[in-house]
């Protein structure tokens, strides 16, 4: 009896111990010059929305993406260089920046097994992007000579993340717009790819003023929200509006805040 009853309070420690655990975050890198990186904003942000940012480097085969998923509890798709267009059945147009295969198929792998196990996914920019062709739709290779709509606003801004440069209209009846409780979005912009086709199960929740398609999400089939401009830069500077979108990111990852206040470790000492 005693001994059940021990036992029982050991597991109800251990459960309360689990659901007051910060989630991990696990964010794609970038991979050149045989270095994996990825700009501190996106691991700021994270931490500001009350999450554990985890670098994961580029995956070799789809087994050590599976591995390394199914150790975290969410995933940030980064940005980074065009996706390759072979992936949606194009040819290439002469204005295709540069390409990473590598990068396609190991990000292409850790979306795939973010959704096997369903376990939710923020797409940033190139992450938007290549979420929209590995779930089945296609890209404009280059907004500036494809586009049909004129004039473009500037999606490749010349000034600094942090400034917000063209505006995004957010649909209504979208989980975007119950984050941000905003129907018009100021955004940075860093991209001269973006979504033409959409891909199956996916709807457009934002768009930019000139028509460019900036924001996609999947749900309720798909735990997946994606966006075409860089947030993690707001967030990074603490603006409680922005933290909101990776906030919700931490919660879909099923966390709450961490018990932990004071780990005691003491500061290294300098000599
Ligand atoms: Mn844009």
């Amino acid at each position: 009896m005693k001994r059940t009853f021990c036992g029982l309070m050991l597991a109800f420690t251990c459960i309360c111990a689990m659901a007051q655990q910060k989630p991990l975050i696990g964010i794609s890198t970038g991979f050149s010059d045989n270095t994996a990186s990825v700009r501190y904003t996106y691991v700021d942000a994270i931490v500001n929305a009350g999450g554990i940012p985890v670098l994961i480097p580029l995956a070799k085969d789809s087994l050590a993406a599976a591995e390394v998923l199914s150790r975290v509890d969410g995933l940030i798709l980064s940005g980074g260089e065009d996706v390759y267009p072979f992936f949606y059945d194009e040819e290439s147009v002469g204005s295709l920046g540069v390409v990473n295969l590598e990068r396609d198929r190991s990000d292409m792998w850790l979306l795939q097994t973010a959704v096997k196990l369903n376990k939710p996914v923020l797409g940033i920019c190139r992450g938007e992007q290549l979420t929209n062709v590995t779930m089945g739709g296609t890209l404009y290779q280059d907004l500036p000579s494809q586009f049909p709509n004129r004039p473009l606003v500037q999606h490749g801004q010349r000034s600094n993340g942090t400034l917000p440069i063209h505006h995004v209209n957010v649909v209504k009846e979208s989980r975007l717009y119950e984050i941000m409780q905003q129907e018009q979005l100021a955004v940075n912009s860093f991209h001269h790819q973006a979504v033409k086709d959409v891909a199956p199960g996916f709807k457009v929740v934002a768009v930019a003023t000139d028509g460019v398609i900036e924001a996609i999400e999947g749900f309720p089939q798909y735990n997946i929200l994606a966006v075409q401009w860089h947030p993690e830069y707001f967030a990074q500077q603490g603006d409680a509006q922005w933290i909101k979108l990776f906030e919700d990111l931490v919660i879909r990852a099923g966390g709450g805040k961490s018990a932990i206040k004071n780990p005691n470790i003491k500061q290294p000492k300098i000599r």
